[in-house]
């Protein structure tokens, strides 16, 4: 399959800090990650291209590492809600805007997705609300409610700190709108205006995006659960890239970036001594927890959880660092946690039976 790779550089440091999931040491590299989204029009997976799948290929340009991990964070958010305090209206769709491409890249992103008309949506998760509501990968968002989406600004004028900024304050808006009721959105489909009512579902409050980087990475930035393409290329199935997913989602939901602030713990290397690295292993902790509990409740195999770090340990963290230094648990740690809450949740399913 022929495939263009544009460029696509997002930079998540400058709107927010990366949260260090990853094993070893922050590089700078990280606060400008560099994209790699790869466009394939051709590409069709899933069914639910809604009346763009019918005939018409090159509708069809759902993006499959995106489709993968949005379908995941869906799943983890709609079936997690007995386990997360901070909900959201969860829609099942994910958006894609002309600020996100490199400049010598947005031509062919007009020429292709109309991005100069508004924003593209570009996954729709099988099941979702989104999904059963009509909308489809391809279709062009242009307000809701009445409330017309954040535009892109002028190429020439964005600079790289506005490559994320449409896109979280749409991702915002559609939330604030769809809050406790449904929502009306005005969308254009090959051209033509349709009006599509979309029904909220509550879940926890968990925004997940694939980041393209080639470093193995994860990170929460207090909103958003980010892992590198680098790192979708580590997981070897789904039940581990949830794994991955629920981490991060979970440091969100514990509102674990916010703490770190509050209680003044630096990135860098001052992050990994003493009382400092103790507070960050203590979120691993929690993180962790909630993670197995998010992944038990949407039904993916927690027995994944430890081959999966003990591989992530082996292949980015082989040596052992003194635990006055660590910021994240030993890999013996953190397989005694995952064993001990896989055992209290299989005897308060037994419980319960
Ligand atoms: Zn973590």
């Amino acid at each position: 399959m022929k495939t263009n790779v544009f460029i696509r550089p997002l930079h998540f440091g400058v709107h927010s800090r990366e949260f260090g999931c990853n094993l070893k040491p922050m590089s700078a590299s990280l606060l400008t990650l560099t994209m790699l989204a790869m466009l394939a029009p051709q590409e069709s997976v899933g069914q639910n291209h809604g009346a763009r799948s019918q005939g018409t290929p090159e509708g069809s340009y759902l993006r499959a590492a995106d489709f993968r991990v949005a379908t995941i964070v869906h799943r983890l958010a709609t079936r997690g809600t007995a386990f997360c305090d901070a909900t959201h209206p969860v829609t099942g769709f994910l958006l894609h805007h002309l600020d996100e491409y490199a400049h010598a890249d947005r031509a062919e992103a007009v020429r292709r997705f109309g991005l100069d008309k508004g924003a593209g949506v570009l996954a729709v998760v099988a099941g979702s609300a989104a999904a059963q509501a009509g909308l489809a990968a391809g279709d062009l968002l242009l307000s809701i409610n009445g409330v017309q989406l954040p535009r892109s600004g002028e190429p020439s004028k964005s600079s790289a700190r506005d490559h994320r900024k449409v896109a979280e304050e749409a991702d915002a808006l559609i939330e604030q709108q769809m809050r406790g009721r449904s929502a009306t959105l005005e969308v254009s489909r090959m051209g033509e205006p349709i009006s599509i009512v979309l029904k909220p579902v509550i879940g926890c409050a968990a925004r997940g995006r694939l980041a393209r980087s080639s470093q193995a990475n994860a990170f929460a930035d207090g909103r958003y659960a980010i892992m590198t393409t680098k790192m979708l290329e580590f997981v070897q199935n789904d039940d581990e890239l949830a794994v991955v997913m629920a981490h991060e989602i979970a440091h969100n939901l514990l509102a674990h970036p916010a703490r770190l602030e509050a209680q003044k713990v630096p990135h860098g290397i001052l992050r990994g001594i003493g009382k400092n690295a103790s507070r960050v292993r203590s979120t691993e902790e929690e993180a962790d927890r909630l993670a197995l509990k998010l992944l038990w409740s949407a039904g993916y195999d927690l027995g994944a959880a430890i081959p999966f770090w003990r591989r992530l340990y082996t292949r980015y963290d082989p040596i052992p660092v003194p635990k006055l230094f660590r910021t994240h648990p030993s890999l013996s740690a953190r397989e005694r946690l995952i064993r001990d809450t896989i055992g209290q949740l299989s005897r308060s399913e037994a419980g319960t039976r």
